[in-house]
């Protein structure tokens, strides 16, 4: 029975803003209001947004980023928010996080630097033993080269500070915005400072752009929705992507949700896993599409009838691409492997 899937499972995609739940949202608008006597007529509107849960309209959705993105303005805010979030996933089963999320600066009250170390403190108290949790600092395509090169900075800075917990940097952001080419010096600096490297590729069709992500040669890459020919790419493309090897991180839901991808049915995943391409289902932002890593999980498995053993295979090779050291990496590993003997 697919809906019984595996129970351990590592989440490798996840925007901390866009996977608050509806309780969190709540609880970070009633720790604002206790610190304002401002009136609250947005706040009626956008909970009937944040209501709509599962039915919210794709308009509804992106709603949910401002939201989420007005609730986490203090450094108090963020620690909970990524606390709320770790927690959740460890309630799914999830036993490994990397967590991403793009450093704002509210001036007078929180410094790109205190945004990260906020996650950080967040990450190092709640070692409940359940999860691993490791932070990819995100850069927005949208913020222009300078921008994008004093925060990286910051991420440095941050990184020799906790080179266990601070493991990547991302480029995400609006994809119809910003040219990649202007950010890949930067990710290259981020590299060589020993980051790992993971880009938002091909979420819209965009050949050239998805050429020169590929021959910059991250180590993983989100989404690839547009490389195969039957979805806005083409043959040399797709043929450049299986090639490279390089894991794509894999999220149904947000697509299918967005319309990049039609159903679930028609979802690239397929055409990806029949090459034995490696890649790692995701969430993306689970408050935002109302989903879970197990939900993911259980949708593909249905959308593609996929059996048990498959889903453990998947979950388990996902322990390869992971940003972790090599230690960390084996010893998830034989744990995986454990579970699975013991639930044969
Ligand atoms: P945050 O970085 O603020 O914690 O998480 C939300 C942000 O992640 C969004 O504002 C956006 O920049 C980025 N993001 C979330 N989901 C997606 C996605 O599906 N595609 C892209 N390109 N960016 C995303």
């Amino acid at each position: 029975n697919t809906r019984h899937t595996t129970t351990f499972r590592a989440e490798l995609h996840a925007h901390l803003n866009g996977s608050l739940s509806t309780k969190t949202l709540r609880e970070l608008h009633g720790l604002q209001i206790s610190h304002s006597d401002s009136g609250d007529a947005t706040w009626n509107i956008w909970e009937a947004v944040i209501e709509h849960g599962q039915k919210r309209t794709l308009e509804e959705c992106f709603q949910v980023f401002g939201i989420a993105h007005s609730l986490t303005t203090t450094p108090t805010a963020v620690y909970k928010a990524a606390q709320d979030v770790i927690k959740e996933f460890a309630d799914d089963g999830v036993v490994y996080l990397e967590l991403r999320s793009t450093p704002r600066e509210v001036p007078g009250i929180m410094s790109k630097a205190q945004y990260i170390q906020a996650i950080v403190d967040a990450i190092q108290d709640v070692a409940d033993g359940r999860i691993l949790v490791k932070l990819i600092v995100s850069l927005d395509r949208q913020q222009g080269k300078g921008p994008a090169s004093e925060t990286l900075d910051v991420i440095l800075a941050a990184h020799y500070q906790n080179p266990k917990i601070i493991v990547g940097v991302d480029l995400s952001g609006n994809p119809l915005k910003g040219l990649v080419t202007d950010y890949l010096p930067i990710l290259a600096c981020a590299r060589n400072a020993g980051l790992k490297i993971s880009i938002h590729c091909a979420e819209i069709p965009n050949p050239d752009e998805a050429e020169k992500i590929l021959d910059f040669r991250p180590d993983r890459v989100g989404h690839c929705t547009c490389i195969h020919p039957l979805h806005g790419g083409s043959q040399e493309l797709w043929n450049k992507l299986l090639k490279s090897y390089i894991p794509v991180e894999l999220c149904l839901t947000s697509n299918v949700k967005c319309g990049t991808v039609e159903s679930y049915k028609k979802h690239h995943f397929i055409h990806l896993f029949t090459a034995r391409h490696p890649i790692v289902l995701a969430t993306d932002d689970k408050g935002v599409f109302a989903t879970s890593l197990s939900e993911e999980y259980m949708v593909t498995a249905d959308s593609y009838n996929l059996s048990r053993e498959q889903l453990w295979q998947m979950a388990l090779s996902s322990t390869d691409y992971l940003f972790a050291s090599e230690e960390e990496k084996n010893n998830l590993k034989q744990m995986f492997l454990q579970i699975k003997q013991l639930s044969d």
